[in-house]
């Protein structure tokens, strides 16, 4: 059995990946999308879009404001031009320019002046990380607010100050971005993630551009599946693309969330509701096979968008891949998850993974023995003598041939024999040449 995780993808893979600069490529774009004020609706979602659009040819898709989806109804446009808190003297003390995670995201335009007291109903801050900025919205309730750190709090001054945001929450559009690969099949992967978040890298800009990177990978490929990318704002978005595209979620046979992929932590895989679908086994398969720690957890009902596409009503085979989940780092949604928290490594070996899981998952067929009554003679068709022929790898097609009676895919095979997929994969490429496998599934 091998422990490399390269093994289960293909030789020119991991060539490719070892001599490109791929984790830097990722992080470039991290970084071009960092400093953009992003949220559910806006400007800041459209802008990062346009920059997706600049590596791969995704559709923009527009849901006017009031579009009721399902329980649910697209919430008003939010954009933000400014804002800012002044101290008596008329000094800046706040300012959005330096972090747009000092406005509360959703935040109603306000001009006034202010006690002490009235602005600290105002202010969110993280008393156990006094130096860092949280990360507050209000979607769906109408207020506004500034968020600082613990620090600068602590500092204010008992005199009069002046707020001012220069937002807008209007009727507008609920934005996302769209990207389909047509496949051998119309059966389709949905590859989804979340691109609301503002300035905050690992939540949610790793998953952003990860998802981008594989997309522009597959792109160059023609895969079994056809693949369908979603960059959505979260929670709504997944919903409304669901309630919208309800004649497609049929094709949807196998997806991943994506999110929280550029820290130093191990990877975490959260199951599909189901938790033994085919895409809950790929995931659980190349992370075992990494000579590192992880984690498979089970579904639960809070996260991400994985809550949407789990529903009882769809309850698709929809699992979430992470390195440290959401809420487990006290990065977590404040200024700290910044640049310097992610890495280009981290970031590469996460998209690695990804596309090790989807090159299983496009692979794991399932073949018929066409010479079930006992062993077919190797030797007869050049199988047999392995030793001559270090390509033939004689134990595998031996069990390929013995497992391939319709029940087994080639990784219940690869599991079953101890040895890796792509092992498995070539005896039954070389079976299939031989016209001694018959393929049940397209
Ligand atoms: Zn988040």
């Amino acid at each position: 059995m091998t422990n490399n995780n390269q093994s289960v993808i293909d030789y020119n893979m991991q060539t490719n990946f070892a001599t490109s600069d791929i984790g830097q490529d990722i992080y470039q774009l991290i970084t071009k999308l960092y400093p953009i004020c992003r949220s559910i609706t806006g400007s800041g979602f459209r802008e990062t879009l346009k920059i997706l659009q600049e590596y791969i040819p995704l559709s923009v898709h527009k849901v006017p404001t009031g579009t009721e989806v399902f329980d649910w109804t697209v919430p008003k446009e939010w954009n933000i031009k400014d804002a800012y808190i002044k101290n008596s003297q008329g000094k800046k003390i706040v300012d959005f320019a330096n972090s747009n995670l000092h406005v509360v995201n959703y935040s109603i335009p306000k001009h006034q002046k202010l006690s002490l007291q009235e602005l600290k109903s105002h202010i969110f801050t993280l008393v156990d990380y006094p130096n860092w900025i949280p990360y507050h919205t209000s979607y769906y309730k109408e207020t506004w607010g500034f968020c600082i750190s613990h620090n600068q709090y602590l500092e204010l001054k008992d005199e009069e100050y002046e707020v001012f945001i220069d937002s807008s929450l209007e009727p507008g559009n609920l934005t996302y971005g769209e990207y389909y690969i047509p496949g051998e099949t119309t059966d389709e992967v949905l590859i989804s993630c979340h691109a609301c978040h503002p300035s905050l890298c690992n939540d949610n800009l790793s998953g952003i551009a990860i998802a981008t990177f594989i997309a522009k990978y597959l792109s160059q490929t023609t895969p079994r599946y056809s693949y369908r990318f979603l960059w959505i704002p979260g929670t709504i978005g997944s919903i409304t693309w669901l309630a919208l595209n309800e004649d497609k979620v049929s094709n949807i046979k196998h997806g991943l969330v994506l999110s929280c992929l550029g820290d130093s932590g191990k990877f975490t895989y959260k199951k599909s509701r189901r938790g033994d679908t085919e895409i809950d086994k790929v995931a659980a398969y190349v992370l075992k096979n990494l000579k590192q720690d992880y984690e498979i957890i089970d579904f639960f009902p809070f996260g991400y968008d994985e809550r949407q596409y789990c529903s009882p009503g769809f309850n698709l085979a929809v699992g979430c891949l992470m390195r440290s989940p959401h809420g487990s780092f006290p990065e977590y949604h404040t200024s700290a998850d910044d640049l310097s928290f992610v890495q280009p490594q981290y970031l590469a070996e996460s998209l690695l993974q990804c596309i090790s899981i989807l090159h299983i998952l496009n692979n794991n067929k399932i073949y018929y023995n066409q010479n079930p009554k006992c062993e077919p003679q190797l030797g007869k068709r050049g199988l047999y003598n392995g030793h001559q022929n270090s390509r033939i790898n004689q134990m595998a097609i031996l069990w390929v041939l013995n497992l391939s009676d319709g029940q087994y895919t080639l990784l219940d095979i690869a599991e079953r024999s101890g040895m890796s997929f792509d092992v498995i994969k070539h005896a039954a490429d070389t079976l299939l040449a031989h016209d001694l496998l018959a393929s049940l599934k397209s």
